[in-house]
Formats: structure tokens, C-alpha cells, sequence
């Protein structure tokens, strides 16, 4: 057959996009579990153990899509104290937490089922004293002690059974699932919206482990306060940002009555703001950075390139060895159709934080798109090694092998694939060589 040059515009469109494959049903139901907090039987097709292994595997993922880890190690390490104090203070005080900050520009944060959370350097920025940070750890502590991610993934599993659907959901075939994230893999699936039950149980629970953990339970109120002052602010843009963390006036009514009922003496300790301040400044020497690619972000998001682009080049000039501002400016590029100038960026973002997968991910998708397929085999297989278990990944290395003629590899690769997705465009794709070649 004849050799596959290059990609068209469709091909190059579908084969970026980031099919999600879904949360990989476990087999093994384990019938009802007791809510360690309130210690009733529920009905949860999640163990503990399960819990973890979901947790391990799907956490390293979301943090590249949130451009990795924040490269500030005492700033790790303060939140790490934080968060530790908090949790060990929790109902579940077994479960292996770990906090980072990641290099994310938007305010939020959030949690995988056994405690690995993510904490976006653009809270970290808006918060104002470490009494918020115990607030927003204490919240996020509260949604792994209240189960709620079994619980989703238990309505999840009982609905397929109900259907008898297979886990596999398709991409949605746009470059704008680049933007969106690479590698997210089913974490969108695991930290889609909780309800408004999840959110008040949490901010309820987290504000006992914080309190119990020696902070003042105002940064509670504080950190609704801010959020929900930013919501009034930027309503459009809120809806985007706090899609995992619905922001309402009664969950600030609700911390405020339970600070007045439950811990008013507690409210004389200190906020430790000035502690919050000294270990936060290095980060707050990137505010202009950091609010300049938010709006790099939502000009993107709303396909505004001139602005866009005005605010990339006031994010690298203010910082130029920003990670995610060069990644971000290769993401603007890719969707303007500059995949040589997007790969420079990239090359770029590779230099300041060689171990992040997602410049090797995206610079491996602009060789493709520029015909050098031995190039972009090479990044996939960086790729694979920083951050395994991504099924889109396998499907690339398939490709970049097909494009040099080395069918049985291209073949492993999708078979390796096919044994992950079995729907979307690039599992057809990947069957309809495999049966043309004569595998199947
Ligand atoms: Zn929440």
C-alpha cells in the first residue's frame, strides 16, 4: 500500500483530540461499605484498595494536564505540612494523601479518591492566609473521607450495568480537547461536578479536620468569600473554573452558621497570614505571569488569537522561564496552524522542565504533522516512560511507527490500543489497519 504522508487538516484534528477512555470498571463489586464518617452501611462497587489503585494511576495524568508539579520545593514542602496536619486529623487518616501544587493557571482544586490532590498555583496566588489553605485542604480531605468519588463511581457503574454499556466513550473529534487538557485520561470522569450534597458535606468536614488540625476556622469563611467574590466578578469564566467546586451563597451561609455554632472560640487563634505570605512570595513574583495566561487561556478559549497572543508574549516577558507559558503559547500556535513555531515553544518548555510529558506529548503531535514521524516516535516513547497508561499514546506510537513502514510494530501498538478503546474514530482507525494488514 502506499506510504501515509503527512496529515490532512480532518486526520490532524481527530488524532490531536484526547479521546477519554473512560474509569476502567472494576470487576470485582464489593457490595456495601461502612461510610467511615458516619459509619452507616451504603452501598459502594468501590473498595479502598480500588480506591488507590484508580487514585495512583489517574493522579499523575491530571497533574501534567495541569502542567506538572509547581517547581518550587519549599513551597511543596509548606503545603505538604499543611495538608498532613489536616488529614491526619481526618476520618480516614490511613489513606496516602500527597499535596501538590500544580502549575496551573485557573483557581481550583481537587482530589483523587485516596488522597492525591492538586492545589493550582492560581488559588495558591488568591488565597490570603494559611487558615484558607487548611480551609481548602480540609474540603478536599472531606470529599476522600465522605467516599465521594466510590460514590459517583458506584451511580456510574450501576447505571452501565443498568444498560449494559461498555466503559468506552469516544473524544469528541475537536483540537479544542488540546486545550482542554493531554492525558486526562478518565480524571475528567473522576472529578466531573459533585453535587450540592457532596460540596456542603465537604466544606463541613473540612472544616472540622482543619479546626482540629490547630487553624482558625475563619479561613473557612474567608476562602467561600473569595471564591464566591470571584464568581461575582467573572460570572462567564466561573462556570469553567469551578466546574468541580459549584460556588453558591449558601455554602458561605452554611460555613458562616457553622463557625457561629460549632467554633467560636476557636476564631482568637491566629490566620497565619504573614507565614502564608513568606512562603507564597517567590509565587507571588509570578502574579503577572500567572494572571496574564489566565487571559491568554480564555482568549483561547473563546478563539480571540490576538489577544490571546498579546498575552502569551506579556506572560513570557514578565517570566521567560515559565513552563506552562511556552506549552500554552504551542497550544495557541498548534490551533493557528504553526506547528514549527509550536514546536520551538515546546522545545522551549522541554528546556526549563525536561521531565513534564506534556511538551514531549504536544511536540510529538507537531512532528507528526510536520512528517517526522522518527522524531515524534522518540517523544511518544519519552512519553510512555514518564507517564504510563495513557491508551492515546499507544495509538501515536502505532502511527509514527505506520508512517516509517514498521507494520509489526504499528501493529503491537494498536493492539495494545484496541485492548483499551473499543470506540472513536481512532479505534476504527486502528481495526481497519490491523485488518488490512491481516491480524485480524
Ligand atoms: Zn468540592
Amino acid at each position: 500500500m502506499a506510504r501515509r504522508k503527512g496529515l490532512n487538516r480532518r486526520e490532524f484534528l481527530w488524532l490531536t483530540s484526547i479521546a477519554t477512555s473512560g474509569v476502567v470498571v472494576p470487576s470485582v463489586l464489593t457490595g456495601c461499605a461502612v461510610d467511615p464518617v458516619t459509619g452507616q452501611r451504603r452501598l459502594l462497587l468501590l473498595s479502598e484498595e480500588q480506591e488507590i489503585e484508580i487514585d495512583q494511576s489517574q493522579s499523575p495524568h491530571q497533574f501534567s494536564a495541569d502542567y506538572g508539579i509547581y517547581p518550587d520545593d519549599e513551597l511543596g514542602r509548606y503545603v505538604r505540612q499543611i495538608g498532613q496536619q489536616v488529614a491526619s486529623r481526618s476520618h480516614r487518616s490511613h489513606m496516602p494523601y500527597n499535596f501538590n501544587v500544580v502549575n496551573a493557571n485557573y483557581v481550583n482544586a481537587y482530589t483523587f479518591p485516596a488522597g492525591s490532590m492538586g492545589i493550582t498555583r492560581g488559588i495558591m496566588l488568591d488565597m490570603q492566609s494559611e487558615a484558607e489553605l487548611a480551609a481548602l485542604l480540609g474540603h478536599e480531605a472531606g470529599h476522600v473521607n465522605a467516599r465521594h468519588a466510590a460514590e459517583r463511581a458506584t451511580r456510574g457503574m450501576l447505571a452501565q450495568m443498568a444498560v449494559g454499556a461498555t466503559a468506552a466513550v469516544a473524544g469528541d473529534g475537536t483540537l479544542g480537547s488540546v486545550v482542554s487538557g493531554v492525558g486526562a485520561i478518565s480524571a475528567t470522569a473522576l472529578l466531573a461536578r459533585y453535587s450540592r450534597e457532596n460540596e456542603r458535606e465537604a466544606d463541613r468536614l473540612g472544616m472540622d479536620y482543619m479546626v482540629a488540625s490547630g487553624a482558625n476556622p475563619q479561613g473557612m469563611v474567608d476562602l467561600m468569600g473569595m471564591l464566591r467574590a470571584m464568581n461575582d466578578r467573572q460570572p462567564g469564566s466561573m462556570e469553567v473554573m469551578f466546574s468541580s467546586h459549584p460556588m453558591s451563597d449558601e455554602r458561605y451561609a452554611n460555613v458562616q452558621r457553622q463557625l457561629n455554632s460549632d467554633y467560636r472560640s476557636e476564631t482568637s487563634r491566629a490566620t497565619q497570614r504573614e507565614r502564608y505570605m513568606d512562603n507564597t512570595a517567590r509565587l507571588r513574583r509570578r502574579s503577572d505571569t500567572i494572571r496574564a495566561l489566565r487571559d491568554a487561556e480564555m482568549a483561547i478559549g473563546r478563539q480571540e488569537y490576538s489577544n490571546a497572543n498579546a498575552k502569551l508574549a506579556e506572560a513570557r516577558r514578565s517570566t521567560p522561564d515559565d513552563y506552562p507559558a511556552w506549552v500554552i503559547t504551542a497550544k495557541a500556535q498548534m490551533m493557528q496552524d504553526q506547528p514549527t513555531q509550536a514546536i520551538e515553544s515546546l522545545r522551549r518548555a522541554r528546556q526549563i522542565q525536561p521531565e513534564e510529558g506534556q511538551a514531549m506529548y504536544l511536540l510529538g503531535i507537531n512532528l507528526l504533522s510536520r512528517d517526522d514521524a522518527g522524531g515524534a516516535l522518540t517523544e511518544f516513547q519519552r512519553y510512555e516512560q514518564v507517564l504510563p497508561g495513557n491508551p492515546n499514546t499507544r495509538f501515536l506510537v502505532g502511527y509514527s511507527h505506520e508512517q516509517q513502514d514498521n507494520k509489526p510494530q504499528a501493529a503491537t501498538a494498536y493492539q495494545d490500543y484496541l485492548r483499551q478503546v473499543q470506540q472513536g474514530q481512532q479505534a476504527e482507525y486502528a481495526f481497519g489497519r490491523l485488518r488490512e494488514w491481516g491480524y485480524l
